[in-house]
């Protein structure tokens, strides 16, 4: 166990179990970061070891509680439709752990592998932290100590020290010279950085990283089914994403896409995916030299299409098809392209997956 900052340490399982079982007069919170959230995972690594534990409360990311109804007293539902993880899926898991249950251990259920998103557990882990460090003292354990213990930290010291990914993975290695969280937690710890050390579900950044990670799930040969897919804002009763968005934005300023043929609304500004026009490897040169906001007004207008994300009016992406067209839900006109290999918009930049829709096809009004 190593110690990173005052009340916090990094450890492997082996530095977790030896706390759980005999208790710690330093330690007094556990985070556990481990496959799988269940405290038998210390009995099935190592059969002598049986760790009492009563559950205190397992926050699911669809928002449901199973403790009897204290989730909903405070703040800790969790809105699905708008992250990267399935609906059902356990967020974390909060218990009385160890001898005497005298430890408070949160458990998140995270597998070491690039693909895996750790980006959607980083809020609940470091609020966890920041909160063990005021009462006690904090133990963050994953299995070595080495990849997804290390990548939460760095996060944690990046939001409280407002360090790059780069400072904060430097500063955590004086304390423990071995830590190497994997490349795709490495990349997710910049687009952190990018976002302004918050997972900002409204951003560029977040809004690529989500459909990348439904992409990688498609080439797994997961089934993509609605609950994947983004609530149709032409559906106006349908969950809460047309009110929320409209209402978020206070005025009537919510820009919407709508079919020209019918006035069918196909998308809503929240739904676009941007793009750096011009970023890709068959671009010129010329484009990528380009000065100024990358999102600005006077750039976006160059390309012919929008990209956004996977809505559920787009039942030809239901069925599983690589590639298809997008037909308006109403009238059947074809108003774009779908392609999970990726699709270059005509600036230059591959979107990959790609649901694009060609902006002479749909008007833009507001809503
Ligand atoms: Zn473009
Ligand atoms: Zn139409």
């Amino acid at each position: 166990m190593h110690l990173v900052r005052e009340n916090l340490f990094i450890g492997n399982i082996t530095d977790a179990a030896e706390v759980l079982q005999n208790g710690s007069t330093q330690i007094t919170h556990i985070l556990s970061v481990l496959s799988s959230a269940s405290i038998s995972f210390f009995t099935e690594w190592r059969s002598s070891l049986a760790i009492p534990s009563k559950e205190i409360k397992k926050v699911f990311v669809g928002g449901c509680g199973s403790d009897g109804g204290s989730a909903s007293a405070d703040d800790d539902l969790v809105d699905c439709s708008k992250n990267c993880l399935s609906p059902q899926k356990l967020l974390y898991l909060l218990e009385y752990a160890g001898k005497d249950l005298t430890l408070v251990r949160m458990a998140v259920p995270i597998r070491d592998m690039e693909s895996e998103d750790l980006l959607d557990y980083l809020d609940v882990c470091l609020d966890f932290i920041e909160k063990s460090r005021k009462e006690g003292s904090v133990l963050v354990h994953c299995f070595a100590g080495v990849s997804r213990s290390a990548a939460i930290i760095t996060a944690y010291l990046m939001r409280t020290e407002q360090l790059s990914q780069e400072d904060a993975l430097e500063s955590l290695r004086k304390s423990c010279e071995f830590v190497c969280p994997n490349d795709g937690f490495l990349e997710q710890l910049k687009m952190f950085e990018e976002m302004g050390y918050k997972v900002d579900h409204s951003n560029p950044i977040y809004k690529r990283f989500r459909l990348k990670v439904l992409g990688d799930s498609y080439n797994r040969g997961e089934k993509i089914d609605s609950s994947k897919l983004g609530a149709d804002p032409g559906m106006p009763k349908e969950g809460s994403s047309v009110s929320e968005a409209s209402s978020k934005e206070g005025k009537n300023h919510t820009v919407a896409y709508r079919c020209k043929k019918c006035r069918r609304v196909v998308a809503l500004q929240d739904n676009v995916v941007d793009h750096i026009p011009g970023e890709g490897e068959t671009s010129f040169e010329w484009h990528k030299r380009r000065s100024g906001n990358p999102f600005n007004k006077s750039a976006e207008s160059e390309c012919s299409s929008i990209f956004v994300e996977p809505l559920r009016w787009m039942t030809a992406v239901e069925e599983g098809a690589l590639e298809g067209k997008l037909c308006c839900a109403h009238c059947e006109a074809r108003l774009g392209y779908f392609n999970w290999s990726g699709i270059q918009c005509s600036c230059g930049s591959w979107i990959t997956p790609a649901f694009q829709l060609h902006k002479c096809r749909v008007d833009i009004s507001t809503v």
